[in-house]
C-alpha cells in the first residue's frame, strides 16, 4: 500500500532523512521509535506531501504522491491535485489542531463536505456513527474548547476518519496529554487497528507499540536502524542503538 523508496531530505546541508526505505501492507500499523530529531515527523510530513522530499518516492497504492510520472521524468503535481491526492491519507497530531470555531460535528463534517463534496446530510449521519464509536455522542455540539485533550483527541481522530482514508498518519498523539488522558486515546486507536484500518503511528509509547504494531521502526539521524515485528525489536534489537534507546524508555 505505502511505499517508499529511497527517500531523503535536506535542509542545506543538513540531512534529517537519509535514503529511507519503507514498505506498509494494507491493514498494518506500524509504529515508528526514535530519539528527538530523528527525523520522524518529517518522514510522516513527507508522506502527506506536507514536505518535498529531496530524492526518492513515495507511492500509495501505486499513486505517486505529489508527483506524476511523464515517460521517465517526475512532475510535481498542482496545488489542487495534490489536496485531493492528500484526502487519502488520515493525519491526527500530536496538538488536536480541531476548528475552535467549529463544534465537533461540524469539525468532523468540514472536509467531508468542502473537499470530497459528500452531502451535508450524509456526512452528518456518518459523523454521528464515528461520533458514537468513539464514545462521544453526547458532545456533537460541544465546542473543542469545552472537551478534555483525550476527548479533543479522538474528536481529531474520527475527523480523520470521515475522509475515508486509505491510511492513517499519527504523530504523537497522546504526548500532549495528561497520562489519565492517555489511555482513552489509545483505546481508541487500538480499536482502529483492530478493525483493520492501515496506519503509521510516531509514538513514545513503547508499550502500546508491542501490543498494537504489526511492524516496529526505529529511526535514527534520518535513518532507519531497524524494523521488524515487535517481538523481534523488542526482544532482541539487532542494533545496538536501538538496545540503549529502549533501556532509556522502557
Ligand atoms: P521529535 O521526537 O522531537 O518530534 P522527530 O524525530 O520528529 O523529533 P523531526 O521533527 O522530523 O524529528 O526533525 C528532524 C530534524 O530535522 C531535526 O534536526 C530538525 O531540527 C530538522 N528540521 C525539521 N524541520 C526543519 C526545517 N524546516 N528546517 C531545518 N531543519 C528542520
Ligand atoms: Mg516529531
Amino acid at each position: 500500500l505505502i511505499e517508499i523508496h529511497g527517500l531523503s531530505k535536506r535542509y542545506g546541508s543538513h540531512t534529517v532523512l537519509d535514503n529511507v526505505n519503507l514498505t506498509v501492507r494494507p491493514g498494518e500499523v506500524t509504529a515508528i521509535l526514535g530519539p528527538s530529531g530523528a527525523g520522524k515527523s518529517t518522514l510522516l510530513r513527507a508522506i502527506n506531501h506536507l514536505e518535498r522530499a529531496s530524492e526518492g518516492f513515495i507511492a500509495i497504492d501505486g499513486e505517486l504522491i505529489g508527483y506524476e510520472r511523464r515517460g521517465n521524468v517526475l512532475y510535481e503535481l498542482k496545488e489542487g491535485a495534490i489536496r485531493r491526492r492528500r484526502a487519502s491519507i488520515g493525519m491526527v497530531f500530536q496538538n488536536f489542531n480541531l476548528f475552535p470555531h467549529l463544534t465537533v460535528l461540524e469539525n468532523i463534517i468540514e472536509a467531508p463536505v468542502s473537499v470530497q463534496k459528500v452531502p451535508r446530510a450524509v456526512a452528518l449521519e456518518q459523523a454521528r456513527d464515528l461520533l458514537n464509536r468513539i464514545g462521544l455522542s453526547d458532545k456533537a455540539d460541544a465546542y473543542p474548547r469545552q472537551l478534555s485533550g483525550g476527548q479533543q483527541q479522538r474528536v481529531a481522530i474520527a475527523r480523520a476518519l470521515a475522509l475515508k482514508p486509505k491510511v492513517i498518519l499519527f504523530d504523537e498523539p497522546t504526548s500532549a496529554l495528561d497520562p489519565e488522558l492517555v489511555g482513552e486515546v489509545l483505546e481508541v486507536i487500538k480499536e482502529l487497528a483492530t478493525s483493520g484500518t492501515t496506519m503509521v503511528i510516531v509514538t513514545h509509547e513503547v508499550g502500546f507499540a508491542r501490543e498494537v504494531a504489526d511492524t516496529v521502526v526505529f529511526m535514527e539521524n534520518g535513518r532507519v536502524l531497524e524494523s521488524g515485528p515487535p517481538a523481534q525489536l523488542f526482544n532482541a534489537p539487532a542494533h545496538s542503538r536501538l538496545g540503549e534507546f529502549l533501556a532509556k524508555v522502557l
